[in-house]
């Protein structure tokens, strides 16, 4: 048994949400009980302890959009022009990258990437991978890198017909042994959905194919959906309908799969993704940074859509995208508190609601049952922290830098900021080498 103790504990269970001087028992990967640090200590006077030092304890963060790959781009100088919209970002920039990744780079990425998340207290990402040129195997080499990092993942490869029909295969095929191992395995750190790049490169042949063989694995899909106006233009254009009525009819939509973004989306593809229970995925820095607009989240929360936040490989740190997330409701609106509760709540519940469905036990909560997912951060309040007050500490106190230790499923895979298991900056060196070359080719 291992106590975590000495420490504030921010709970995020609205029946005992605070505990000072506050503790977590872990057995077997799970969370055995919560309570007072002497109580505890009395009742497991062999167990392993983590003293917190008297800093705050809460549950590791959840990031339910991401690209791991996205590492490779951070300080690439663009070969062309500057991109003047969104279809140019991609065609200058990720998909002129993703074909020349091999695996070695896919590797060295997400390894690079999953050091940074346990460094921000991120125990638990939904990737979406894409690398056309190195697509058989690649989402066994990431989950290598999650196994050596310990982070819990939610994998994809995204399905597109925009490399070509040798590429479809492939990467259909790379779903159903990554979807199909992981069901074999029973892994509880590691788990699938079927990834689709986008409907605007996705025609309705391969969309179909996914579709049967995502029912016979009882699998749900991870997409992006109507993030630039693009997207819906070409719906329009070619399947007269908009993205999100598209994705219905074609059997896409439910409550496994994952639509990131849903910037560009009517009231009647709203009533859609409620009807059908599909969750979706908020991105804000990334939405902000591509120039595509604001999605309105406000609007799909309070009509009952389940709205997550991810960070689209902008960040590794969910508290970053918090903030921004807050800050971006305030400005679309004009109204100084919007988002005051449904923000966090992108985080704190759906998140949390969205991975406890795919990995099996409550997360995101320190509460008996749950996953040993859970981070200490340094922090000392300069004003009074109860608990009526914890989400203005964690939006204006708290940042992912902060992040001391993070444990998953009950390993400790940082203390005090060092990582126990790797040598970081080993692997930043062969990451840095590797991107050089990627960088060439590029
Ligand atoms: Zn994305």
């Amino acid at each position: 048994m291992l106590l975590v103790g000495n420490g504030t504990l921010i709970t995020q269970d609205e029946h005992l949400p605070l505990i000072e001087d506050g503790c977590v028992a872990i057995q077997d990967g799970l969370i055995a009980e919560v309570g007072g640090t002497a109580d505890l200590q009395r009742k497991h006077p062999a167990a392993q302890f983590v003293n917190a030092h008297g800093r705050v304890i809460m549950p590791g963060l959840i990031n339910t959009h991401m690209h791991l790959y996205s590492t490779c781009a951070c300080g690439l100088a663009l070969k062309d022009e500057s991109p003047g919209n969104f279809l140019e970002i991609l065609e200058r920039l990720w998909w002129r990258l993703d074909r020349v990744l091999t695996l070695e780079d896919v590797y060295l990425s997400a390894i690079a990437a999953l050091i940074d998340c346990i460094k921000n207290g991120t125990t638990t990402i939904f990737d979406h991978h894409s690398s056309p040129g190195a697509v058989t195997g690649s989402l066994f080499r990431i989950a290598e890198a999650a196994r050596r990092t310990g982070v819990r993942t939610c994998l994809c490869y995204e399905v597109t017909d925009r490399d070509g029909a040798a590429v479809v295969d492939q990467s259909i095929e790379e779903n159903r042994a990554f979807l199909q191992s992981c069901q074999q395995s029973g892994d509880s750190l590691l788990k699938g959905l079927f990834g689709l790049h986008a409907s605007f490169t996705v025609s309705d042949k391969t969309a179909e194919r996914c579709t049967v063989l995502a029912k016979e694995l009882d699998a749900g899909f991870h997409i992006h959906v109507a993030e630039a106006e693009a997207d819906v233009a070409q719906c329009q254009r070619e399947h007269g309908r908009r993205v999100v009525e598209r994705l219905h009819d074609l059997g896409i939509l439910g409550s496994k799969t994952i639509t990131a973004h849903c910037v560009h989306v009517n009231d009647a593809e709203i009533e859609l993704l409620k009807e059908s229970k599909t969750n979706v995925v908020h991105n804000p820095e990334s939405n902000m940074a591509n120039a595509v607009g604001s999605a309105p989240v406000l609007e799909m929360i309070r009509r009952g859509v389940r709205v997550g936040l991810g960070s689209d490989g902008y960040t590794t740190d969910m508290f970053e995208s918090l903030k921004v997330a807050n800050a971006l409701q305030k400005h679309r609106t004009g109204q100084p508190g919007a988002g005051w509760m449904e923000v966090p709540a992108m985080l704190f519940a759906a998140n949390a609601d969205l991975a406890s469905e795919s990995f099996g036990h409550p997360m995101g909560k320190l509460i008996p049952g749950a996953h040993a997912d859970l981070i200490i951060v340094d922090y000392d309040p300069p004003t009074p922290l109860r608990t009526t007050n914890i989400m203005g500490h964690i939006l204006f106190g708290v940042s992912g830098r902060a992040v001391e230790t993070t444990i998953i499923g009950g390993r400790i895979v940082m203390a005090e900021r060092k990582l126990l298991e790797i040598d970081e900056h080993e692997v930043m060196a062969k990451a840095r080498a590797s991107a050089e070359k990627l960088w060439q080719r590029f």
